[in-house]
């Protein structure tokens, strides 16, 4: 498995336009884009910095996983998204080495990713996401 490098911080807050108050206003990163991804119940923004980018989490329903997350943890970081050559591969050989996978399987995410999440208590308690995309 190889892991290229960070492709994006995953942040969970509570309202987008605050949180591009900050990240535009006061850090100058660039809005890239936003995206409601249905399945996730949730809107997603990207702000580019160098060769990453923040991805901005905003819930679109109490009930979807970032709902969910800031119910129980408030705003923060919420994943950390390494993009990897080759999705399936990584997850076979996660699997085979018994890590515990919270996506068996790649899904679709924001921007035309496959990702797929480890499970925080494989990783440090860190919420992983492995994400794929074609250049
Ligand atoms: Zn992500």
């Amino acid at each position: 498995m190889k892991v290229l490098k960070i492709d994006h911080i995953g942040i969970a807050v509570e309202r987008m336009d605050e949180a591009l108050a900050v990240f535009e206003g006061l850090l100058g990163l660039k809005l890239h884009g936003t995206e409601t991804v249905e399945e996730q119940k949730v809107r997603t923004a990207f702000l580019p910095s160098g060769d990453s980018e923040i991805e901005l989490l905003e819930s679109t329903d109490p009930d979807g996983p970032i709902g969910k997350y800031i119910a129980a943890k408030g705003q923060g970081v919420q994943h950390v998204a390494f993009r990897v050559e080759n999705l399936e591969e990584a997850l076979a050989e996660l699997k085979a080495k018994g890590v515990r996978l919270i996506d068996e399987k790649p899904r679709s995410g924001a921007g035309g990713a496959r990702i797929a999440f480890l499970h925080p208590k494989a990783t440090n308690g860190v919420l992983v996401e492995l994400c794929e995309r074609k250049a």
